[in-house]
């Protein structure tokens, strides 16, 4: 079978093309550090396998994610690698394919973002470009799909020849240690060339893979000499003088292909960073920008239609539902379990859905967008200070949508403290699993402040979260400094088509929760309910939810939701936190939201609900979170200091907003 590796610098268009070209979706943001992880997808029209890979700038890994592009290419099979390079950034992208020439592997080149060159003013002569490196190359515009068939067509014919090995001069020093290394190794299966490059240049999985050939004091002896003579010589560092040679060498490349107008004028991207990524406008914009995303979401255009599905669902939907039980003459207990239960419970939950949607589409489109990057530079500023540094935004802003790729992410983040770091406060970013409690309780309680409270849990999360860093950085996890490079990509209007994938596979996370974890939440709960000490088909207050829910209930007393509703909701919560709404609509035994908003308001205020609500953002994360928790770290230690310390600042916090704001009066 045919399997081709998508590698590249990051945000060149890999995953697009992978979405372009497999029956598989994957995540596209115009960011780096996106695909963190392989990703294996089946090629649409032929028999045979893409691979996505995560982006890197050279085979010398820095991070975890680099790392997985250089054992796949020392280990794994594959027939062919697709180099997709960014053509309006060839300059920097053509290091890594003379890295990836150097292998002597076959490949292929997809010239990518030819519109951005174009836009640019470059001209990019591919067939000349074809013939000097003596590769194809294949332009394309990944993201709307062009050019895309060339390639179908060229994988289609790859017959895995490698014409012509490439290869560069480095100088009599470097030569000759290629030379003896060559005489020394006797391992047919690789490029002893490019292990011999690739060691040179400081690429440890290389180097590793070498002394399972050749004894470590041989090999450092000859780095140390190969290095110490061009020290004398040339006055550079190896892995300097490499990429000298390779850089020259791309430059006259690039006087013969690339072809570029001479009117460079200031690029709209640049008048818009001078606005948004300014230092002191930046964040303020931010904020700015979040808060009418949560207007929107909330105010504007979520709240008006999740009103309408609940009309429909509580409604017609549950009217048919019952006839149609009672068509098929199920039993009381089966109608029961049906509509008090599962309708109730997952009904209740799905009701925020365009919600939900509303919200992923506005971060989708600013992820795609390039804006969240520049968010990412804005916040180094202030991370610097608190002992984490930028890079460690982007899992974060992940992690609004949902916690779980939010801390598979932080594997972009370089410095394995500042790794943990993100890790075990992730769980405060606000996940939109969060989001149907808020949107239940801020429409009982603070109907014309919607979007501003739960604005305002946002912003405590990461408050919260900027603090914590700072303690845990100069105590637990004290940390030597990184520094932050991010990758400013030119904006884009987003393409509807990957926004209208990107959002969907937000969603469908959602809806595939509520066909299971939230359903079978529902129906646990509805028997705890059902179910009591005397038996069944009891009282509510009875039930054995109840038992358990009065035994927590003392405990949260001081925080304001004493009630064994609240105990109880707060515990099937650890499963998914939208199983809080389920439980809620399960034990309030209500027909529809506004009757349900309406009961809520006899057993919470104003300040009790905030803190409820504070308490659920805070608490424990869900099951899923602390799973994904565990295997990232590989820690059980952290995984209970991430349950711990989330639990007591939950109670810390939400203690202080009820007893503060009672004593304030409210
Ligand atoms: P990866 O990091 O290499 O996997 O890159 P992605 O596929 O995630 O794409 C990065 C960004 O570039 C996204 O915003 C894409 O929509 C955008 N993009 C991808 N290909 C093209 C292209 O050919 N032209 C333009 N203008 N944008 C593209
Ligand atoms: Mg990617």
């Amino acid at each position: 079978m045919k399997i081709v590796a998508l590698i590249g610098n990051p945000n060149t268009g890999k995953t697009s093309l992978f979405n372009q070209l497999t029956t598989s979706y994957a995540y596209v943001g115009n960011w780096s550090g996106v695909t963190v992880e392989k990703k294996v997808g089946k090629l649409k029209r032929q028999h045979g396998e893409l691979i996505d890979l995560p982006g890197l700038y050279t085979l010398n890994p820095l991070t975890e994610d680099e790392a997985v592009v250089s054992n796949f290419l020392l280990y794994d099979h594959y027939s062919t690698i697709l180099n997709i390079v960014d053509g309006s950034q060839l300059q920097r992208n053509l290091h890594l394919t003379i890295q990836l020439l150097e292998l002597g592997k076959p490949l292929m080149i997809g010239l990518n973002m030819t519109d951005v060159a174009e836009n640019y003013g470059t001209r990019i002569h591919s067939n000349l470009l074809e013939r000097k490196l003596n590769v194809l190359v294949t332009p394309i515009i990944a993201r709307t799909g062009k050019g895309c068939k060339e390639i179908e067509e060229k994988i289609r014919h790859l017959n895995g020849t490698v014409h012509q090995p490439f290869s560069l001069d480095y100088g009599p020093i470097i030569e000759a240690a290629i030379e003896k290394l060559e005489k020394n190794i006797s391992d047919n299966s690789k490029n002893i060339r490019w292990l011999a490059l690739q060691f040179f240049e400081g690429n440890s999985l290389v180097a590793n893979y070498l002394e399972s050939l050749i004894s470590k004091e041989e090999l450092d002896k000859l780095y140390y000499s190969v290095e110490k003579e061009l020290r004398a010589v040339e006055g550079v560092f190896l892995h300097q003088h490499i990429y000298r040679i390779r850089n020259n060498y791309i430059t006259s490349l690039l006087q013969d292909v690339e072809e570029k107008s001479e009117t460079k004028i200031k690029t709209l991207t640049e008048h818009i960073d001078a606005i948004v990524a300014h230092r002191l406008w930046g964040i303020p914009i931010f904020l700015l920008t979040m808060f009418i995303v949560f207007m929107l979401t909330f105010d504007w255009l979520g709240f008006p239609l999740s009103d309408l599905l609940d009309t429909f669902l509580s409604g017609p939907f549950t009217t048919w539902v019952i006839s149609f039980l009672g068509f098929i003459q199920a039993t009381p207990f089966i109608e029961a379990l049906v509509v008090d239960g599962i309708i109730a419970g997952v009904g209740g939950v799905l009701v925020f859905l365009p919600q939900i949607f509303i919200m992923y589409i506005f971060i989708s489109f600013l992820e795609d967008s390039g804006y969240m990057a520049r968010v990412a530079l804005v916040m180094d500023r202030l991370m610097e200070k608190i002992g984490l540094n930028g890079k460690a935004f982007i899992p974060m802003i992940i992690g609004f949508g949902c916690n779980v790729p939010g801390v598979m992410a932080a594997r972009t983040v370089e410095q394995p403290r500042e790794r943990l770091l993100t890790i075990i406060l992730m769980p405060l970013m606000s996940c939109s699993a969060r989001l149907p409690v808020y949107a239940l309780f801020a429409a009982a309680f603070f109907a014309k402040n919607q979007a501003l409270v739960v604005f305002s849990l946002y912003l405590l999360g990461i408050t919260l979260a900027l603090i914590l860093a700072k303690i845990f950085s100069s105590t637990l996890l004290k940390n030597a400094a990184s520094i932050f490079v991010i990758e400013l990509p030119p904006y884009r209007l987003p393409h509807w088509e990957t926004l209208a994938r990107s959002v969907w596979d937000k969603g469908k996370g959602f809806l595939k929760k509520a066909g299971t974890i939230i359903f079978a939440g529902s129906v646990i709960i509805w028997l705890l309910t059902y179910m009591g000490p005397s038996g069944l088909d009891v009282e509510m207050d009875q039930s054995f939810l109840a038992t358990i829910g009065e035994n927590l209930a003392p405990i949260f007393e001081p925080l304001g939701f004493g009630t064994w509703q609240a105990g109880a909701a707060l515990l099937t919560g650890f499963m998914a936190k939208e199983v809080v709404v389920s439980t809620m609509n399960i034990i309030y035994y209500a027909p529809d939201v506004d009757t349900l908003q309406a009961l809520m308001t006899t057993h919470y205020t104003a300040l009790s609900a905030y803190s409820f609500m504070a308490f659920i953002l805070l608490y424990t994360p869900c099951m899923a979170t602390v799973a994904t928790i565990k295997k990232e770290t590989g820690s059980t230690k952290w995984t209970l200091i991430s349950i711990i310390y989330s639990l007591v600042l939950a109670y810390v916090i939400s203690f202080s907003i009820y007893q503060i704001g009672s004593l304030l009066g409210y």
